[in-house]
């Protein structure tokens, strides 16, 4: 298959794999960005998360890559821990052919494997400031071959504060390095530094946010009513969430959602219409400055709302139009933003996630409820994080002095940080984690319905339940069969992964594959009927992250 991408003269592995990943041509950023960045050029850029940037500096970092040299060639600091995952596992899978070594560096982690991989030998390297700073301090990492820096997400990492951390990483780095800037904004400070650190740079722009629903990340929880509140309360401590918009049917809810989450300890405020248009324009004046994070609203009172860049919309209750869906959650990924869409659905109304779906043409992956055991190590990493950064500022002359009265009045160092440790989780009591009740039987997850089958010895009782059982395992379209493989959620296994390699190995076109659901641990494919056999025939070579894994017809 040819593809516009042929145009750049990029490694023919690297064609391969946009091919694999089904981009059929460039985004306008990717053909402002590619030819600049291959030349040679510094380039600065401004462009939002949903344009395609990442492929854009990913692509040229990859061709430009010496496979013999193991020392970081590419360097991509990112403000974030999710955008240098996501960052990460872009380049990884544009390198799916020609198998780069890439490695993600953040904070809030444990050091070792993140050092091992270094060890081992790290061709690109993404990662944030202060984990970045840290290691090169301690020599763990060696800038000097670097050939291109990219400092993505400028203006966020201005804002963060993480200027200095990042200009002594970049005189780690050759001077002669290629350096490129992206950012969703160029205010003069973003300007100052690329004045600074960029050598003649030509700027693309692509402004206009060019973000559709495809760029809103749409998860699903099949959850009891009664289990809603502790199940979105479960969602608040899992998720980064910066503003968020829930939506309830009705106008008592909203309310009684609001008293219930604020006390809880998450603040937030309701926004309905019966409510004078000042408290309205004063509770919409607070959200935007970012002093109420969270508005419950109805899809009345949410008329007209003019928010940006919302990090979250949760549908409390499913709308019953999915027109109604759709504008909701349009909310979210405004101004460029990737935007997380969480909709809490009951076990009857899975249709009602199914119809959504046919109507958006887009998939939307079922989650798994967070675990007690997921809440908790969340809690601990937060925690983690927040020592990490603390000891790095070392802002803590008054307490060091505390302690070191303390120690010479003999008590144990040891016994003193647990105790202060205890202290900071104090917070963590007022926020009991919920139980949830288990789905009645009939709905359940097909997988979780397996396990009880294959374990128990038999199979759920019911004739509604294998009716449901053999739907879920059927493909919906006309033409379309349903094939399934023995990886999941568990092997963090993505979409894109399994169309890319599925295409690539058995040779058919990655847009012809349907609706894809990544269960815990499988995961359903749609595969065109006439493909099936050609997909059966290369069994024994399918493998994504060294994980082999072969495919059947699911029934
Ligand atoms: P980004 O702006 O880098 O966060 O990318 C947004 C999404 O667009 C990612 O899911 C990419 O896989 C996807 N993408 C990037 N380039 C293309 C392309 N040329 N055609 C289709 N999708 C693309």
């Amino acid at each position: 298959m040819t593809t516009n991408f042929d145009q750049f003269g990029l490694r023919p592995e690297l064609i391969q794999a946009v091919t694999a990943l089904g981009y059929q041509e460039p985004t306008p950023i990717q053909e402002g960005i590619l030819p600049l960045m291959l030349s040679g050029r510094d380039v600065m850029g401004q462009a939002q998360t949903g344009t395609g940037k990442t492929a854009a500096f990913a692509l040229p970092i990859l061709h430009k890559l010496d496979p013999n040299i193991f020392l970081p060639q590419a360097l991509v600091i990112v403000p974030t821990r999710e955008l240098a995952l996501q960052a990460h596992d872009m380049i990884k899978a544009l390198g799916q052919f020609s198998e780069p070594r890439v490695l993600a560096i953040y904070g809030g982690t444990s050091y070792g494997p993140q050092l091992n991989e270094l060890r081992n030998g790290v061709q690109v390297v993404v990662g944030t400031p202060g984990r970045l700073l840290d290691l090169l301090k301690r020599q763990k990492l060696q800038l000097d071959e670097v050939q291109t820096v990219v400092l993505d997400e400028a203006d966020e990492m201005l804002s963060m504060g993480f200027i200095e951390d990042v200009e002594s990483i970049l005189a780690a780095t050759p001077k002669n390095r290629q350096t490129t800037l992206f950012s969703a904004t160029l205010p003069s400070r973003v300007r100052q530094l690329a004045e600074k650190y960029l050598h003649n740079p030509q700027t693309i722009s692509i402004t206009a946010p060019q973000v559709t629903v495809a760029a809103i990340e749409q998860r699903f929880y099949v959850v009891n009513e009664h289990d809603k509140l502790a199940v979105l309360t479960r969602l608040f401590e899992m998720e980064t969430i910066t503003s968020a918009l829930i939506f309830a049917r009705t106008r008592v809810r909203t309310a009684d959602l609001v008293n219930e989450l604020n006390m809880r300890g998450f603040p937030s405020e309701a926004l309905s219409g019966d409510i004078s248009q000042d408290a309205r324009e004063r509770t919409m004046a607070r959200f935007r400055a970012g002093q109420v994070k969270v508005l419950v609203a109805t899809d009345v009172a949410a008329r007209g709302l003019d928010v940006e860049g919302i990090s979250h919309v949760f549908n409390y209750d499913l709308p019953d139009d999915t027109e109604v869906f759709v504008h909701r959650i349009g909310r979210t990924g405004r101004a460029g933003r990737a935007g997380v869409a969480i909709s809490l659905a009951r076990p009857s109304e899975r249709h009602n996630i199914r119809d959504i779906e046919r109507f958006t043409k887009q998939v939307m992956t079922e989650a798994q409820i967070p675990t007690t055991q997921d809440i908790e190590s969340k809690r601990s990493d937060d925690l983690m994080a927040k020592i990490e950064m603390h000891l790095r500022r070392q802002r803590v002359k008054e307490e060091r002095a505390l302690v070191d009265a303390l120690v010479a009045a003999g008590v144990d160092p040891l016994d003193l940080a647990a105790v202060a440790l205890k202290m900071a989780r104090a917070e963590e009591k007022q926020r009991p984690i919920e139980a949830i009740s288990p789905l009645p039987v009939k709905a359940e997850h097909p997988e979780r319905r397996e396990r009880t089958d294959r374990f128990e010895g038999h199979r759920t009782s019911g004739q509604a339940s294998s009716r449901g059982r053999s739907s879920e395992r059927k493909a919906e379209e006309f033409g379309m069969v349903r094939m399934e493989l023995r990886l999941g959620k568990m092997n963090g296994i993505r979409p894109g992964e399994i169309v890319g390699t599925i295409a690539s190995i058995a040779n058919i076109p990655g847009s012809s594959l349907g609706k894809i659901s990544i269960q815990s641990r499988s995961t359903m494919v749609d595969v065109p009927a006439q493909h099936v056999k050609e997909v059966l025939a290369h069994n024994s070579k399918y493998q994504i992250r060294k994980q082999s894994f072969s495919l059947s017809v699911a029934g």
